[in-house]
């Protein structure tokens, strides 16, 4: 009998990707690879498909259909492109698949790859800010298990475990505060894509170190941790951890504070949904309390992270909301990395987008669909490419 696990990776290029690739990699003969996708870095996508036998490796991007086919020739492993090709591998039956595909793209590979009955370990929390009601209404249905990646979240599952949720008062969310946390709040105006896409703590790809200095990664966060752990969002709370050595906190009842604490690296998270529900040996660095000293902590301010403020927002308001954040969110980000609009600005655009979509009477409380997330993302697009042209 084979026990392999079978095993996908969506996303295996990039930053979450690769550190599940090492993981997986330790152990060659545990795993099964089916699926393996990529955006359009073809190179690195075909290096790993080779070294794991993976069945099938796909790019998004059609156009490098024929450098993956030049790149997997004489290998046996199967070459294919664009989004059909994605979903298809993403439904291709395996135990396991990690959703790690970046923004609102990494939606539906993801609840398809859910719907087909995988254990789904989530990095990809713009599935949850999009479409939560969708995702846990499918894993709840039976079809697949939602494991949650990013380190805050699994923190708070794993400080969850075997404890009753009416116990929990509130869920602390820490955050480093990103590349411009001690800068003066007038420098913000003229803060480059370089600067922001340089993380004091996280090694991260690019779109979401930036979002972790405006704290619109947070902002997601939060909103996942409503989504994911369906408590209220006056329970959400989030604190300016620096260090980041705590990744979130759970307070119950009694008075008790439960936290999560440990070297920052992804691949305890990751390595914990992939062993899940046994905890096994990482190999991540143990921290050494006596040689960190101390850990210091500071308030959130919404005044220099708006971000937050507008996560609220999207909590109370529920249905599409998360959907028309996201990809407003997304949209301005493209605007500050290609130098069209300010880093200040990024929040700017997202909240007249959100007060123009909820003017679009009734869209906001459409249920939760596939459909529905798909047409609120294309409008919330247009809208904040609008308001970034008609300039502030
Ligand atoms: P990266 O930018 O490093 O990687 C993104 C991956 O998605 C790459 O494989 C990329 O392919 C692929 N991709 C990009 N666009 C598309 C598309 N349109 N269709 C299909 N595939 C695409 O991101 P991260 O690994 O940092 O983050 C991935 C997800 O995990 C995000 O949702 C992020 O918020 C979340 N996350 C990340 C953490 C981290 O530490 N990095 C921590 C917690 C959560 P290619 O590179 O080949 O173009």
């Amino acid at each position: 009998m084979n026990d392999k696990r079978r095993i996908s990776i969506l996303g295996a290029t990039g930053s979450i990707g690769q550190s599940t690739i090492d993981l997986i990699a330790r152990a060659p003969e545990s795993y099964d690879v089916v699926a393996l996708t990529g955006g359009r870095n073809v190179a690195a996508l075909a290096r790993d498909a080779i070294a794991l036998n993976a069945d099938v490796a796909v790019v998004a991007e059609d156009s490098a259909l024929p450098a993956l086919r030049e790149a997997l020739a004489g290998s046996g492993i199967e070459a294919a492109a664009g989004r059909a090709a994605l979903i298809e591998a993403a439904q291709r039956p395996a135990d396991w698949v990690m959703s790690a595909i970046v923004g609102a793209a990494g939606l539906e590979p993801g609840l398809r790859a859910l719907q087909g009955g995988a254990a789904l370990a989530l990095a990809n929390k713009e599935s949850m800010v999009c479409a939560g009601p969708l995702m846990m209404q499918t894993a709840r249905d039976g079809q697949g298990t939602l494991l949650p990646v990013d380190s805050e979240h699994s923190a708070v599952f794993q400080a969850l475990i075997g404890e009753d949720l009416t116990a929990v008062e509130r869920i602390v969310i820490t955050a480093s505060g990103g590349a411009f946390r001690d800068w003066p709040l007038e420098d913000l105006e003229k803060a480059t894509p370089a600067q922001a896409a340089t993380h004091p703590n996280w090694d991260m790809g690019q779109r979401i170190t930036i979002d972790s200095a405006s704290m619109f990664n947070k902002a997601l966060e939060l909103i996942e941790t409503k989504e994911f752990f369906g408590i209220d969002p006056g329970m959400i709370e989030t604190v300016v951890h620096p260090e980041s050595m705590i990744h979130a906190l759970v307070g119950f009842n009694d008075g008790a504070l439960m936290a999560h604490v440990g070297m920052p690296d992804m691949r305890h998270a990751i390595g914990f949904a992939l062993h899940y529900p046994e905890r096994r040996a990482l190999p991540v660095e143990r921290l050494d309390l006596v040689t960190l000293g101390q850990m210091t902590f500071r308030p959130a301010c919404e005044m220099r992270w708006p971000a937050l403020r507008l996560a609220r927002e999207v909590m109370e308001t529920g249905g599409l909301s998360g959907a028309v954040f996201n990809a407003a969110k997304e949209t301005a980000l493209d605007g500050f990395i290609e130098g069209r609009i300010s880093f200040p600005r990024m929040a700017g655009v997202v909240e007249e987008a959100l007060t123009r979509f909820s003017a679009t009477g009734g869209l906001i409380d459409a249920e939760v669909t596939l459909d529905n997330v798909a047409h609120a993302d294309h409008l919330a697009r247009q809208h904040a490419s609008e308001i970034m042209r008609d300039g502030p």
